[in-house]
């Protein structure tokens, strides 16, 4: 299987090779599975612990598996006879998740070190890890200011309890499993992704989608106020989820990055503030802001430095957050008012 910078799934894979995806009953994996049944691949394997029934998209004509990937055996089962692997299954969520269940995000470790494990033993071609932002130098984020992160800011290590230290630890695996074993691996460092078909209730959402379903709502209640974790002040950037899946088909099938983590994440920074603005922009109110100062709100700043993806891609996200927020806020209120009316809906 060749493979040249700017090579992506369609051009190095026969549609009949076995792509296998996991965490597919979630946002972004699912997303992938969606993306990769599109571009005429026949034989997909999309894995989740998950019920059928609670996957976010269930994509016709792909296989889809009901298996806990902490378990060695049912990785195994998931990796058979597959050409690529995709691992994106962890226990995870936004801040209110991670800074609050930080032993479930470390136990994601036995997912990788199985799922990377298997991949390997089956003979698979490549294989793709989503790293994440969280995987940065904490101390170099307390400033809503923040200088974007480059790649090399991960170490020396000081990354998010829980969470981000056990990202850290799954890229080096994949490291080792190029450098001992042989087995392309890629690695991207996901800063936070947003868009349809992502987490909006219940706990595990982030910022633009719970600011979203804040702003419907207040609007719904006629009760026009809205509740701001933190002061607001804090900084982040959003990267829509089309750019992101883009970003994992290039990462994973360009040679130049075997084995080596990188950005994938939008360079426009915004405040909490700023983006709440954004929200009420969209849904046409104004809102009265109060802010809970005891809320998880995470670092106090942090972007993505894409000088090293433009350089080896040529390429970096870049749908404007105002045209992904809109998108993001139609289906939020879909979902919404679905969920009034008693229809099924995501999360
Ligand atoms: P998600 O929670 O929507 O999807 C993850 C899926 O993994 C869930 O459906 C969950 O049921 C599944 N899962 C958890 N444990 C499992 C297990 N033992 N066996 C099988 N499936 C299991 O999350 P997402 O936003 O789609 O994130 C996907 C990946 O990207 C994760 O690795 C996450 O850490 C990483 N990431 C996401 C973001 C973001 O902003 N969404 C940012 C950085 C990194």
């Amino acid at each position: 299987m060749a493979s040249k910078v700017n090579a992506k799934a369609a051009s190095v894979l026969n549609k009949d090779d076995l792509i296998v995806i996991g965490g597919a009953g979630g946002f972004i994996a699912g997303s992938l599975a969606r993306y990769f049944h599109e571009q005429g691949f026949t034989r997909i394997r999309a894995i989740d612990k998950k019920p059928l029934p609670d996957w976010y998209q269930v994509v016709p004509g792909v296989e889809s598996l009901c298996l806990d990937l902490s378990d060695p055996m049912n990785c195994r089962k998931a990796c058979e006879g597959a050409v690529e692997v995709y691992n994106l299954a962890a226990d995870m969520g936004g801040m209110g998740f991670i800074e609050r269940f930080r032993i479930e995000c470390l136990r994601s470790i036995l997912i990788n070190t199985h799922m990377i494990e298997e991949a390997y033993r089956a003979g698979a071609q490549r294989y793709f890890f989503s790293s994440s932002a969280c995987a940065y130098n904490t101390d170099l984020q307390k400033d809503p200011n923040v200088r974007a992160l480059a790649e090399s800011d991960a170490y020396p290590a000081m990354a998010e309890r829980g969470y981000g230290w056990e990202k850290l630890v799954s890229e080096m695996f994949c490291q080792e499993y190029w450098s001992e074993r042989g087995m392309k691996t890629a690695i991207a460092r996901f800063h936070n992704v947003y868009g349809p078909y992502g987490t909006w209730d219940g706990g595990r959402e982030k910022a633009p989608a719970a600011l979203c379903r804040k702003v419907i709502e207040a609007k719904d209640s006629g009760k026009l106020e809205i509740d701001i974790w933190g002061d607001g002040h804090q900084t982040r950037s959003f990267m829509y989820i089309d750019d992101c899946l883009t970003g994992i088909d290039m990462i994973m099938h360009c040679d130049d990055l075997i084995a080596t983590p990188i950005n994938l994440g939008s360079d426009f920074l915004i405040s909490i503030s700023d983006l709440v603005s954004l929200a009420e922009k969209i849904g046409g109110v104004t809102l009265k802001r109060t802010h809970d100062l005891t809320a998880p709100i995470g670092v106090a700043g942090r972007n993505s430095d894409n000088t090293f993806i433009q350089e080896v891609l040529g390429w970096a996200p870049s749908l404007p957050l105002e045209e992904g927020m809109k998108r993001t806020y139609a289906w939020i209120e879909k979902q919404y008012n679905d969920r009034k009316a008693g229809k099924r809906t995501v999360s």
